[in-house]
């Protein structure tokens, strides 16, 4: 029957482990809202090239539709110029035409740039779309990982609770009552190792007295911190 020091190890370590698996429990949904998060950022930039797409080819069909009008107004412009009465006449229509002409060439122009814009992004298109699937099955991924995990430490935790009872029982008499009221006090704050010579939670140095007491396994308080302690090796 162990004394003690080497039960009280051993339950430092059980609580230590039931406490990291709560942390990791409860970090489980911000973890996944982060991957969810990511996820949107990337179908929100996909859906934003799709739409701009839309707005260029609507801007082109506009602008080309300005200078089939405008073209059309030219010609008309042209048989007035023919049928002309007078030089004014002839002069202001003269400089009507040349003024379409130039809002055909600007808007022909344009209309190239916002082509040229269009094919840039088309091309692109398909790899965004990659991406955005493959963000897709990777967050599915994280997501059922994530479950499983959660589903191991639910486990995890029952069975290290189990544990934790079993070896508790074995603490007897004075040492088990002084336990149960620094735990419920202080938690897994209630113990520490000692390395060497040292108090790990605090630093100090205990006496070869208490250290010789630590090696025959007995209950002993850290008289700095007030910790139980054991021996980490
Ligand atoms: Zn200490």
């Amino acid at each position: 029957m162990p004394g003690p020091a080497v039960i009280l190890k051993e339950l430092h370590r059980l609580r230590r482990h039931i406490k990291d698996l709560e942390v990791k429990t409860e970090q489980a949904p911000k973890q996944l809202a982060t991957q969810q998060k990511k996820l949107a950022n990337q179908e929100e930039a996909f859906k934003q090239t799709q739409e701009q797409l839309k707005t260029l080819g609507a801007e082109i069909r506009d602008k080309e539709g300005s200078v089939k009008a405008t073209q059309a107004q030219i010609k008309k412009y042209e048989k007035q110029m023919d049928e002309a009465g007078n030089r004014k006449e002839y002069d202001t229509l003269k400089a009507e035409i040349a003024s379409e002409k130039a809002h055909v060439a600007k808007h022909e122009d344009e209309i190239l740039t916002m082509m040229a814009e269009t094919e840039e992004k088309n091309a692109k298109l398909p790899e965004a779309e990659a991406i955005v699937k493959k963000a897709r099955a990777d967050f599915a991924q994280f997501e059922k990982d994530q479950q499983e995990r959660l589903a191991r430490f639910v486990e995890d935790k029952a069975r290290s609770q189990e544990e934790l009872k079993a070896a508790e029982a074995t603490l007897e008499g004075d040492a088990r009552l002084k336990y149960d009221r620094l735990v419920a006090a202080k938690g897994i704050e209630a113990l520490a190792g000692v390395t060497g010579r040292t108090c790990s939670a605090c630093y100090t140095e205990i006496t070869s007295q208490m250290l010789n007491e630590l090696k025959h396994e007995m209950f002993l308080l850290c008289k700095n911190c007030g910790r139980m302690l054991y021996l980490e090796s």
